[in-house]
């Protein structure tokens, strides 16, 4: 197993180099040489198997070898030591809840195991310092330090766009201090991805520091999202029927992985990628062009994304559109829509939903509605990280679960910047 660059084939790198640069240095985004990895044992056997065994059986080939089994082992034990039940919603659809780690957003999940895999491979060899560059629209950030905060040789920079992220988000990103720097930028998400896109192709910065990304364009990041997707078919019961499995989506790093295991052997009926009024791949879905837009603001923040950074591996697991469109459909939810969700959600069902799973819901109630068939959405978030949106549309205040509520305490530090290159560059050289 190895990876290579989707921009040009011929360059190539192994998990850890992946790993650790992020992306090619021609600025393509790694994809595994080997896609089809699992046999038709493990998913027979799936029910049997606990869920720390599962990650690792799945994360194993892709590491070829570069961590030994007895830390892999211990690395992916780690990164699911949490809750993530498929819970029933109604007669045909059910939530698979991804938000019951330490930052109540699935990113914990590849957050906790790319910080262990850096931890790894920074006690091991060259000595340099890896510094960790990342944009969040507001989850990835409050994940990435948490999974990084006190790990030995790895410095995390965040870059958010500031007054566009939730009071807890922003708490989460910016009470921390030690190894984890936050800036908030004077923009929106793209231009923070815009800033770290460029910061990694800069000569200067990248003699000055070992630069690498944690955004689900690192491999170590968007590979064990795959996990859940195992766990929601061990916990899926009509194994006659595999369910349609809609995906809450922005930077289509989470469905992406969701097809990925797909490819190794996951039974399922459809993927549906349910993105907010942010319709740059529904679009593409329906005419057959991505149209050159800006990043609208939306309740579901995290999903404010206009350039969809994982789309290219996508178009790289399927031959052409048309063999996409067969697999897969692609939806936009407008913003009434996603209250509506959250309305029905609340009042039919008494579950209360993020507006990111109020968006899969809803695209996945149309697509059943006119299909059949059963189907799973990802609550990808905790409803109070985005108490604002659910006290507006529903009235009421999410609680904060017991054990979060105490960051209020804490101090926020974090530099406020111009969302410019240049400014970002002197900064960080300063
Ligand atoms: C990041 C995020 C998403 C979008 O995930 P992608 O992998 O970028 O498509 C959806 N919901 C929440 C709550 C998120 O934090």
């Amino acid at each position: 197993m190895f990876f290579y660059s989707l921009k040009d084939k011929s360059i190539k790198a192994s998990f850890r180099e992946a790993a650790i640069t992020g992306q090619a240095p021609d600025g393509g985004l790694y994809y595994p040489s080997e896609t089809n990895i699992l046999d038709g044992e493990f998913w027979r056997n799936i029910k049997q198997v606990d869920n720390e065994e599962i990650a690792f059986q799945i994360i194993k080939p892709y590491i070829g070898g570069e961590i030994p089994d007895v830390d892999l082992r211990r690395i992916a034990a780690e990164t699911v030591a949490f809750d993530i039940p498929l819970k029933k919603i109604s007669h045909n659809i059910s939530t698979l809840e991804l938000f019951h780690g330490p930052t109540l957003a699935f990113k914990d999940v590849g957050a906790r195991f790319m910080s262990r895999c850096l931890g790894y491979f920074s006690q091991n060899k060259d000595s340099k310092e890896v510094t960790v560059l990342v944009a969040t629209s507001g989850d990835t950030g409050g994940a990435v330090a948490a999974g990084f905060h006190g790990v030995a040789g790895v410095r995390v920079v965040i870059l958010y766009p500031k007054g566009k992220v939730s009071a807890l988000q922003e708490l989460q990103l910016t009470t921390w201090g030690d190894n984890i720097s936050a800036v908030a930028m004077e923009g929106n998400f793209d231009d923070c991805q815009a800033i770290v896109k460029k910061a990694f192709l800069d000569n200067e910065l990248n003699e000055r520091f070992k630069l690498t990304s944690a955004n689900s364009i690192n491999v170590a990041r968007w590979l064990p999202q795959q996990f859940y997707y195992a766990f929601l078919w061990k916990q899926w019961e009509d194994k006659d029927n595999p369910p349609v499995i809609c995906v809450p989506s922005g930077n289509f790093g989470n469905i992406c992985a969701g097809m990925l295991l797909a490819k190794s052997g996951m039974p399922v009926q459809k993927f549906i990628a349910a993105t907010n009024a942010n319709d740059t791949i529904p679009t593409f879905y329906q005419t057959g062009d991505m149209p050159d837009k800006k990043a609208v603001a939306t309740m579901s923040n995290a999903m404010d994304v206009a350039l969809p950074s994982n789309f290219v591996r996508i178009m790289e697991m399927f031959m052409t559109r048309d063999e996409l469109i067969r697999y897969s459909e692609s939806v936009s939810i407008t913003e009434a829509e996603t209250a509506d969700a959250m309305k029905e959600l609340y009042g039919d069902f008494q579950y209360l939903a993020d507006p990111h799973g109020a968006v899969g819901f809803a695209a996945l109630k149309r697509y059943l509605d006119n299909n059949g068939g059963k189907g799973v959405f990802l609550e990808t978030a905790h409803p109070c990280k985005f108490d604002a949106a659910i006290t507006h549309v529903l009235g009421i205040t999410p609680t904060i679960p017991a054990g979060h509520d105490d960051l209020s305490q804490k101090a926020s530090i974090y530099t406020t910047m111009q969302a410019d290159f240049d400014t970002f560059k002197a900064w960080m050289m300063g």
